[in-house]
C-alpha cells in the first residue's frame, strides 16, 4: 500500500478496538434519561477513545454499499411525529474522508461507494450523542445494500475486522427484534414470540453459533414476527462478524420494550 496521510492517521496501533452493536429503538433516546440512555453514556465512558468510528445504521439502505465520505455530515431528522426538541437537534461531529476511501480500500466483496450526500441518520446520531457527547470523534456510516442476502452482510463485515487494529469503533444501531406493527406505544408489554426470538439470538451469540444467526430465516414463526423486515437486524451480522474466536462479549442492555423492540446491547471484546 502506498504512503500517504491516510497509512498514517490509521496506523495499526497496540489496543484493539471493542466493537458494538446497539438496540437503539425510540430517536427519544437521544433526549430522554432512561435506562438506555444511561446505558450508552456509561458504555461511552468506559470506552477507549476511538481515532473514528463507524457506524452500521439500519436507517441508510441503498443499491450497493456506499460510505459517507464527507468532511462535515449533517444530522438528518428521519422520523415522524417527535417533540420539536428532537428535531432541533445537532450533532456536529466531522466525517472522515480518510477512513472512507481506507473502507473501499480494505473491502474486495463489494465496491464501495464514496457519498456525498448522506451524513448522519437518527440509527447514528441518537447513540453516538449519548456515548460522545463532545462531537469530537470523526464519524463515517456505511450503508446496508437492500439487495443483497444475509450472509453478504456477515461477509462484508469480516472484512472489516482489520479496522479495528487501527483504533476505529465499529457500531452496528438497529434492533434484534423490531415489529413497529406490533409496538404498544403506551405499554410496558413484551410478546412472547419477542422475548422468545430475544433470548434465542441472546443463547446464539453467547455460544459462537453465527451461523443461524445470519441464517435467522431458519428460527421460524418468531422469526418471521420479530424480524419482519431485516434491516434493522442486518447492522448485529456486521458485528458479530467482527468477533474473534472465543473472544468476550457481554450485553449492556437487555429488555424488549413496547412489546416489540429489542434493546439488547452488546460489546465484544
Ligand atoms: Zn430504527
Amino acid at each position: 500500500m502506498p504512503f500517504n496521510q491516510t497509512n498514517v492517521q490509521f496506523a495499526d496501533s497496540d489496543q484493539k478496538m471493542p466493537a458494538l452493536f446497539v438496540g437503539h429503538g425510540s430517536p427519544l433516546n437521544a433526549i430522554e434519561d432512561n435506562e438506555f440512555s444511561r446505558a450508552w453514556i456509561e458504555t461511552g465512558r468506559a470506552l477507549p477513545t476511538p481515532r473514528a468510528i463507524l457506524c452500521v445504521s439500519a436507517h441508510w439502505e441503498t443499491r450497493g454499499t456506499r460510505v459517507t465520505a464527507m468532511e462535515q455530515p449533517k444530522t438528518i431528522h428521519d422520523f415522524g411525529g417527535f417533540p420539536r426538541a428532537l428535531y432541533e437537534y445537532q450533532y456536529p461531529a466531522p466525517g472522515s474522508p480518510d477512513l472512507a476511501r481506507l473502507i473501499q480500500e480494505t473491502v474486495t466483496q463489494a465496491k464501495v461507494g464514496l457519498d456525498d450526500e448522506w451524513g448522519l441518520d437518527h440509527g447514528a446520531w441518537s447513540v453516538l450523542c449519548r456515548m460522545f457527547p463532545r462531537a469530537d470523534i470523526p464519524v463515517v456510516q456505511l450503508s446496508l445494500d437492500h439487495f443483497q442476502p444475509p450472509e453478504f452482510h456477515y461477509a462484508l463485515g469480516r472484512e472489516l475486522r482489520a479496522l479495528r487494529n487501527k483504533g476505529v469503533l465499529i457500531v452496528g444501531s438497529g434492533n434484534i427484534v423490531h415489529n413497529l406493527g406490533a409496538a404498544i406505544f403506551d405499554a410496558d408489554q413484551q410478546f412472547d414470540w419477542a422475548i422468545e426470538f430475544d433470548e434465542t439470538i441472546k443463547r446464539l451469540i453467547l455460544a459462537g453459533e453465527h451461523d443461524p444467526i445470519v441464517h435467522y430465516e431458519n428460527l421460524g414463526r418468531v422469526a418471521q414476527l420479530a424480524v419482519p423486515t431485516n434491516e434493522h437486524y442486518l447492522p448485529l451480522l456486521y458485528i458479530l462478524a467482527l468477533q474473534d474466536p472465543g473472544e468476550p462479549v457481554r450485553f449492556f442492555a437487555e429488555r424488549v420494550s413496547m412489546g416489540s423492540l429489542s434493546m439488547r446491547s452488546m460489546w465484544i471484546g
